[in-house]
Parts: C-alpha cells; sequence; structure tokens
C-alpha cells in the first residue's frame, strides 16, 4: 500500500526569494496549487515563502513556470529553489501561520500606489464609496506601516484597527483580492481623515475632502498627510500662492515637485518620452523630472527648464482631483527649510498648521518616514536620484557576503546600508547629517532597521572624512571601523548595483570627497576594484577661496579661475558676475589665494562647474545644493557641438578653457553657447583621459558615478561618445549616482577588507 502510494507524488519542497511578503504571494500560491489541484501547504519565513507541493511527473515544472509568469504584480522572484524532500501526506493545501525561523530576512515591500480595482471599487463597493484607505494585496502601504517581521497586520500600524466582518470575510477568502491584505479596511473600521482649521476640525469625509479642494482651489495652502510624511500642496497655477509658500517655508531657490491629475493633463505642461511616461504610471510613482513646456506659475520651477512631476498614488490624491478642477497641485515635503519631512499628526498641526491654512491629518501612524523619491530618464534609463518611497528598501543583491556590516554613507545625502547575507539593504533617502532632527532620523533608522530586519553590526564602514557625523557616529560604537575613501566607494556602488567585482576604471566626478592627500577631491579618475584604488589623474587643484563658503557662492569659483589663469589682471574686462559685488573683498579674496589664508585645494568638478556658472552669471549665490551646476545645465544649446580646449599633461587642465570661456564672454556670446562647449569640453576630456588609461591598464570596463553624473546633457552625451569608442560603460540606476548611493560602495569595499584580513 505505502510504496503504492509514493509513485502517486513526490513532495518537493520549493523556495522563493525575492520581494514576496506583503505582496499577495501566499493567496496566490494557494489560488494556483488548487487551480493545478495540488495538495501542499504555503508558508512565510523570515527568508522568503516556503512551498511543500506532492506532484506527479511534470506538474512541478508547470506549477513553477506558472509561478514565474503569474506572480502578483507587486512582486519580484530572485530565486526559486526546488529539492525533492520525500513523501509527506497533505490533505488539500493550506497556508500555515508565520513563523520565524532564522535570522536572514526576506524583503519588506515599499509601498505601492492604489491599483485600478481598488479605485473601482470606490465607486461601486458599499462600505468603501469614496473610501481613501481603500487597499488589496496588489496595492497600499507596506515599508511605511511595518514594525517587525513576519510582515502580519498585529506588526503593523494598522494593528490598532479591528476589522468589521465585512473585511474580515474578504481578509479570510482565499479568493479575495484582499484575502490577508494586511492594511485592508473600509469605511466602518478602518482609518480616517481629519481636516484641522482655523474654524474648527472637519471629519465628516466627505466634506473632508470637499472643503480640501476647495481651499486648494482658492489660493490655500494645504498639508496633507501622505504616505511617509506630511505634504503641503497648493494650486501651481497660481503665482501668489506659490511665492507664498516659498517665503512661508524658507525655500527660495529649489523647483517644487507637481502632481498631475493623470497623464493627459501632464503632457500639455512637459514634454515626456515613453520611458518617462512608464517610470511615471509605475507602482513606484516617484517624482520625475521633465523638460518643462513653462505654463506653470515661474515660481514652480524658478527658471528652470524641467519639472518635477509625478501622478496620484494615493486614493486621497484621486478624490481631491475629482473633487477639484485643478489640473495639478504643488506637492511639496511638509518641512521646513531642510528638516525630514514630519510624520507626526501633533507636530504636523503644531509646526505646518501655522504656515498653512489647514492641516490635513488621519489617524493611522507612520511607523518608518519616507519622502517622495526622484528619478530622472537619462539615456532611456531610469536614474534614481532620491531613493525613498516606492525603492526602499528594495535590497540589491551583491557579490559578496556583506553580513553584519554597516556602512554609515556621506553627510549630505545621507542614506545608510546594512549587509544581510549577500543582500545590501540600502536605506531611504536620510538628509543631510548636519541638521539635528536628521541626524536623529539617521540614528532612530538605524535602530529600526536593526529590529525589522533582525541585524547585528560586527563592522562599521565610514567616509575617510574626520569630521562627517556619520563618520564619528562608527567612531562612537564600540565595533571596528575601516574607513573608505570617497570616490573609490562611489565607483564600488556603481559597480555593486550592476553585479561587477573586477578591476575597472572609475570616474567619479563630484561636489566634494576627502582625498587620501588631505586635499578635496572630486574629478577622480582610477583604476579600481573592490579591494583597492589607485588614483591615475584628476582636473587640476583649484583654491577654494573662504573654504566652505564657497558652495554657497560659486562667485569666488569665478574669481579662483580668473585669478589663476590671469593673475592681478582678470578683473580688468569687469565681468558682469562681478559688478554686484564689492571690489575691496574681490581684492581681499585674491590676497589670500596668494598667501594661501583659507584657500583649500580642491579638484572637485562641481566646484569647476560652480566657477563656469557664476562666470557667466547664471549663479553668483546659490540657494540649495548643487543649483549652479544644475543652471548651467539647464541653459544648454543642444544644437552647439563644438568646444574649448584644455589642456592634458600628468593632471588636467582647464586654464585653456577658461581662456576661451573669457573671450567669448567679451565677444558676448550668450550662456546657452558657453555652457555648451563647456560640457563638450568635459566629454572631450573625460574620453581622451578613459582612453589612455585604458591604453595603459589594458582594461574596457569604465565606471561613471557621482553627482556630477545627473547632468542628463553631460550624461548622455559621455555615455554614448564612450559606448562609441567601444567602451563598456556602467552608471548607475537603481541605486543614486550621488551621495545617497555612497554607503552600498562602503559596504562592498569593507566586505573585501573583511574578506582580506580573514584570509591573511
Ligand atoms: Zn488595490
Ligand atoms: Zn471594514
Ligand atoms: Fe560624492
Amino acid at each position: 500500500m505505502t510504496v503504492k502510494l509514493h509513485t502517486l507524488y513526490n513532495t518537493f519542497r520549493i523556495q522563493v526569494q525575492g520581494r514576496v511578503q506583503g505582496v499577495g504571494f501566499r493567496p496566490f500560491i494557494y489560488r494556483l496549487a488548487s487551480e493545478l489541484k495540488l495538495n501542499g501547504q504555503v508558508e512565510n519565513r523570515n527568508d522568503g515563502v516556503l512551498i511543500l507541493l506532492n506532484c506527479q511527473n511534470g506538474e512541478l515544472e508547470k506549477f513553477v513556470d506558472q509561478l514565474r509568469a503569474l506572480a502578483p504584480p507587486a512582486s519580484f522572484i530572485d530565486s526559486i529553489r526546488t529539492e525533492q524532500v520525500g513523501h509527506i501526506p497533505f490533505e488539500g493545501f493550506k497556508i500555515v501561520k508565520s513563523s520565524s525561523v532564522s535570522d536572514t530576512v526576506t524583503e519588506v515591500s515599499p509601498d505601492i500606489a492604489v491599483c485600478p480595482e481598488c479605485l473601482e471599487d470606490m465607486k461601486t463597493q458599499a462600505n468603501r464609496i469614496d473610501y481613501p484607505f481603500v487597499n488589496c494585496t496588489n496595492c497600499g502601504p507596506r515599508f511605511t506601516i511595518i514594525q517587525d517581521l513576519p510582515y502580519d497586520r498585529a506588526k503593523t500600524t494598522m494593528a490598532p484597527f479591528e476589522m468589521c466582518p465585512e473585511c474580515h470575510k474578504e481578509y479570510t477568502d482565499i479568493f479575495d483580492r484582499r484575502f490577508h491584505a494586511q492594511p485592508v479596511a473600509c469605511v466602518r473600521c478602518g482609518p480616517s481623515y481629519r481636516l484641522h482649521t482655523a474654524g474648527g476640525d472637519i471629519t465628516d469625509p466627505q466634506e473632508v475632502v470637499e472643503h480640501t479642494a476647495r481651499l486648494l482651489a482658492n489660493k490655500g495652502i494645504v498639508a496633507i498627510k501622505g504616505l511617509g510624511g506630511f505634504f503641503i500642496a497648493c494650486d501651481p497655477l497660481c503665482a501668489d500662492t506659490v511665492t507664498r509658500l516659498r517665503q512661508l517655508k524658507s525655500r527660495e531657490g529649489k523647483p517644487f515637485a507637481v502632481m498631475f491629475r493623470d497623464t493627459e493633463t501632464l503632457r500639455q505642461f512637459a514634454h515626456t518620452s515613453q520611458q518617462e511616461e512608464a517610470s511615471l504610471q509605475s507602482l513606484k510613482r516617484p517624482i520625475v523630472l521633465l523638460k518643462d513646456k513653462g505654463k506653470l506659475a515661474p515660481s514652480v520651477n524658478m527658471g528652470f527648464n524641467t519639472i518635477g512631476a509625478m501622478l496620484p498614488y494615493m486614493p486621497l490624491h484621486h478624490l481631491l482631483f475629482q473633487q477639484s478642477r485643478l489640473p495639478a497641485m504643488v506637492l511639496t515635503s511638509g518641512n521646513i527649510s531642510d528638516e525630514p519631512i514630519i510624520t507626526d499628526n501633533d507636530e504636523a498641526v503644531k509646526v505646518l498648521g501655522r504656515i498653512c491654512d489647514a492641516v490635513l491629518t488621519y489617524n493611522r501612524e507612520i511607523h518608518n518616514r519616507t519622502d517622495d523619491s526622484v528619478v530622472r530618464v537619462i539615456r532611456k534609463k531610469e536614474r534614481v536620484f532620491r531613493r525613498s518611497r516606492g525603492y526602499a528598501p528594495i535590497p540589491v543583491k551583491v557579490s559578496r557576503q556583506v553580513e553584519g556590516i554597516l556602512a554609515t554613507g556621506a553627510e549630505l545625502v545621507n542614506c545608510f546600508c546594512i549587509g544581510k547575507g549577500n543582500q545590501a539593504l540600502l536605506s531611504q533617502h536620510i538628509g543631510d547629517l548636519k541638521n539635528m532632527e536628521t541626524y536623529n532620523f539617521f540614528t532612530e533608522s538605524i535602530d529600526k532597521y536593526k529590529q525589522l530586519f533582525r541585524f547585528e553590526p560586527a563592522l562599521i564602514a565610514a567616509d575617510l572624512h574626520p569630521n562627517y557625523l556619520s563618520s564619528r557616529y562608527a567612531e562612537d560604537h564600540d565595533l571596528p571601523v575601516v574607513h573608505i575613501q570617497h570616490h573609490h566607494a562611489h565607483i564600488a556602488s556603481c559597480m555593486a548595483q550592476h553585479s561587477l567585482d573586477e578591476k575597472v576604471i572609475g570616474v567619479a566626478f563630484d561636489g566634494t570627497g576627502y582625498g587620501d592627500d588631505g586635499h578635496i577631491w572630486g574629478s577622480e579618475f582610477m583604476v579600481c576594484d573592490f579591494n583597492d584604488y589607485q588614483r591615475i589623474t584628476h582636473f587640476d587643484y583649484m583654491q577654494m577661496p573662504g573654504g566652505d563658503k564657497v558652495t554657497g557662492e560659486p562667485w569666488r569659483m569665478g574669481v579662483s579661475l580668473l585669478y589663476n589663469t590671469y593673475g592681478w589682471d582678470f578683473h580688468r574686462p569687469d565681468p558682469d558676475f562681478l559688478k554686484g559685488i564689492d571690489k575691496q573683498q574681490i581684492d581681499i579674496l585674491c590676497q589670500a589665494m596668494d598667501e594661501g589664508i583659507n584657500t583649500p585645494l580642491s579638484s572637485s568638478a562641481g566646484r569647476l562647474f560652480d566657477g563656469v556658472s557664476a562666470m557667466i552669471n547664471l549663479c553668483t549665490h546659490s540657494r540649495f545644493h548643487a543649483e549652479a551646476p544644475m543652471r548651467l545645465e539647464s541653459v544648454i544649446d543642444e544644437s552647439i557641438t563644438d568646444t574649448y580646449p584644455f589642456h592634458a599633461g600628468k593632471t588636467i587642465s582647464f586654464g585653456p578653457t577658461i581662456d576661451n570661456i573669457l573671450y567669448d564672454m567679451e565677444e558676448r556670446q550668450p550662456a546657452s553657447v558657453i555652457s555648451a562647449r563647456f560640457h563638450n569640453t568635459i566629454v572631450n576630456a573625460v574620453e581622451q583621459t578613459v582612453r589612455r588609461i585604458s591604453d595603459e591598464y589594458g582594461l574596457h570596463k569604465v565606471i561613471l558615478s557621482g553627482g556630477t553624473f545627473q547632468n542628463k546633457y553631460l550624461g548622455e552625451k559621455l555615455e554614448t561618445r564612450l559606448l562609441k569608442a567601444g567602451f563598456e560603460v556602467y552608471s548607475h540606476g537603481s541605486v543614486p549616482a550621488n551621495d545617497g548611493g555612497i554607503a552600498l560602495g562602503q559596504l562592498m569595499i569593507a566586505a573585501a577588507k573583511r574578506n582580506k584580513m580573514n584570509n591573511q
């Protein structure tokens, strides 16, 4: 009898890893098994989903094929491992209760934009008519509400809401779209909005939406609680209101992001490509930088030729657009100047209530703060600039064992990174650590990641800069610390994203990074792998008169470039950009450069771009990080193909370039032409240098990393040129090219160093 049973089926253990929790994976497996009439069970484990399945010949393959082909939209399968485990009798197929089994942790799903079925339910389902917290296994909040694993309602901020019988029925019905949808809710049992106004609070759901929409349509400014924090909304077509918001938020120059009603409306305001629309409409719903058509109030994007655009991702956004006639709304982070976005209701009412006409809160807590993510399409590929909602905490699978390593990142656009097995978990965008609230967000988030991902650091990787707060944090723990050169980490980060683990040519361009000669680096050509780097060449060192002051006052770099090319004669022609600046101050600056007082040396590409941007009077004083290079890029006349001369010796000198720019300035060439020629010159300089290094070292893989490569014109031109020259070119995509990606590179280099130490 037993023998006969064995010939009927074999039991297979199927282990699925990837983003398989919180995305309706178990019910999907259940339905698939039921359809194929296979017995067994499925269970969530900390390290993925485990299926036991009884199959006869050929059935396993069919099951696995369909598993791959029909997996839920928000899931992502990393690996499927099957193994025969004998013959276990099962009656039917069942979902087994979650159990914590190991320290390796499966991926936590990021938040997902509301799905079309749920939007339909908002029109048709009696208990969800216009209900703004509708969600299902394919959509809704995830990372922002999760407190612990395994992912179950009790371990999310939905725990205080007891399901009504109707929701419970859906939650427990395997054939329902909301089966085991942890945040399932309806008008009877779920969270609700409350609008705080000067005239009192409004709680009636319909009135809340109507009143908010009315305020927005009538020059009002409203703080609105989003998925990962508060945002501030207003009418982007009303210049007065946008200007008022700028003043209230103490945000002078930085463009505001805008949410559009739908893709069709968006097309009236911006140029879009197929790839850009794909990013806009993806489940992640990031802010996408698009070419502007100039129809919004000028103070939305402050003279830039791009707008940060996005589409509705919360049910409330859809309701607000239905209720108002607005084609779009400004939706900017709910914070004052550079602080992290506010997540707490009371704080929002207190702080944002002061500057907004009303504050819209809801009574579900945000556990993990996320900001809107920002991407740009460069050479038809999505490049993440700010990695947060919808993207974090998707892990990067890496080629090394990184378990137990904490990388603390850089300082200005900080993200940290933790190592689990061979997965790197890069945190959501944290921000500028010099701000105290942001620093607290940094330390709190590290603690949250430790708990959520069962992570215990044994080794800390930090930047070489001794004064970065992230480096000091590393030193404050009783653990071994490895310090990693900033630009080496940039290159390693891009290598990790592409699963490269070999010697490459690295080109790292950015604003600032501590060099191992004590100078500030930022235009580094290296030959490197995860173990080591060799700095081959760089742009000539420039003097930074006033040290850190140059970042806010690019005109100082303009003076430095001119003074170092011409000496005291440089301001004879009296360039326009110096007209508003005190002559005496300029003289003092030159004297300081003469005597080397407070004039650190920098090879930073960012500072070179700053100087040129200032010289042609685009940005003498910058009001936000990287404004000067962004303005320089913004004016480029793409029809200009010629270049300026430069000199490449041991290092790369742009003296001849500056000389020619000054000539063009005297000839009254427009900034658009000078900027194009300057960018083309940089492309030439990089190509020539990479060719030389390639010849000398026999390497053909080129890595481009650093914030400067967020420049679309430069990125596109350079990548195309290097590809044409026969190089394999790797640039950033899912991991930011800016300092937000640094921690991943630090993690990989630390893993290599640990490996080397262990083998000695
Ligand atoms: Zn849904
Ligand atoms: Zn309910
Ligand atoms: Fe950097």
